[in-house]
């Protein structure tokens, strides 16, 4: 497996806002993808590479998933914020989503760096490598086409999934196995007809985004738990979900992987165990096409290089 971790610097946001409006501590840091990359390089089988997809690609690329008046407005507040100021209220927000998200000063660039890290790793499926894995942050997915959310502001798995599909794959498949619902990506691929989307997630009502939600359209398949499923149950979906996107045709998946499913995780809620990854590692070693992984959550800082080390064991499974 080619892994590519994100180049440029560790600013991140130093707080979000819960439904309440009350503020909490931000757990998304560099670190995170410190200790994934130590338990995928423990696990073996894989190599660390740069991203190096050059700047006007990644440009063209985000106009085809962000609204233009999106990308500008975050570009410009990331531009000219005081590195004092954290920007919450605005119009950049999902519709009856509260604005959680700030944006401080320089966020775009750390962001566009996560999205370069996630293209480079759809590029690597285009040469031929059956696994790659985005080491990439913040997350991405509550990144619709015009707002952001839940520490997202570029969507980074949809950007792989659209470089798969410039690149000829298609159809692709989107399966979103972070604890949270992925509202931006189901956002931005409804209008995607080369594109399957699955997600198993918590319930939306009672975490981000604090609202119901259902399938837009037929190549969405949307599974939700109410409580913390049994492993088995959530295995046996995740299975599921693999197999009709084969049925479909799916010629590629992209992975949005979050590790906060894991019991005591600060933003999740369930208490499956970190070792749940050797299985789902091994289910997805059976996949015949090729895969890319796009990080998205995941926050319990010392349980992160174990869940990585077990989904790089798992994915080694014959
Ligand atoms: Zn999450």
């Amino acid at each position: 497996m080619i892994i590519l971790y994100q180049n440029g610097d560790s600013r991140a946001v130093p707080l979000l806002l819960n439904c309440d409006r009350q503020a909490i501590p931000s757990y998304e840091s560099a670190e995170r993808l410190w200790q994934i990359a130590s338990g995928l390089q423990k696990a073996g089988g894989c190599n660390i590479q740069q991203p190096d997809v050059t700047h006007s690609e990644i440009l063209a690329l985000l106009q085809t998933v962000h609204e233009p008046a999106y990308l500008n407005f975050l570009s410009y507040q990331s531009k000219t914020l005081d590195q004092k100021t954290l920007l919450i209220e605005h119009d950049f927000v999902a519709p009856g989503v509260s604005a959680d998200t700030p944006i401080i000063a320089g966020i775009f660039n750390v962001a566009l760096e996560g999205a370069r890290t996630a293209v480079a790793a759809a590029h690597q499926l285009t040469y031929g490598v059956q696994r790659a894995y985005a080491l990439c942050r913040p997350p991405g997915h509550h990144a619709g086409k015009a707002w952001m959310g839940g520490y997202c502001y570029l969507n980074n798995a949809a950007l792989a999934l659209h470089t798969l599909i410039r690149q000829g794959f298609s159809p692709v498949g989107l399966i979103d196995i972070d604890y949270h619902f992925g509202n931006g990506s189901v956002d931005i691929l409804q209008s995607v007809s080369e594109a399957f989307f699955a997600s198993l997630h918590c319930s939306t009502e009672k975490s981000f985004p604090y609202q119901k939600t259902a399938p837009l359209n037929q190549r969405q398949v949307i599974i939700p738990f109410d409580k913390s499923p049994e492993p088995k149950a959530f295995l046996d979906a995740l299975a599921s979900v693999i197999e009709k996107f084969m049925i479909w045709g799916c010629t590629a998946l992209v992975i949005s992987i979050g590790f906060d499913i894991i019991d005591d995780d600060p933003h999740g809620g369930w208490n499956l165990p970190a070792d749940i990854f050797a299985s789902i590692g091994s289910l997805l070693a059976h996949v015949s096409i090729p895969l890319c992984f796009v990080q998205e959550g995941g926050y319990l800082l010392n349980q992160l290089e174990t869940c990585a080390f077990y989904l790089g064991k798992g994915l080694q499974t014959n």
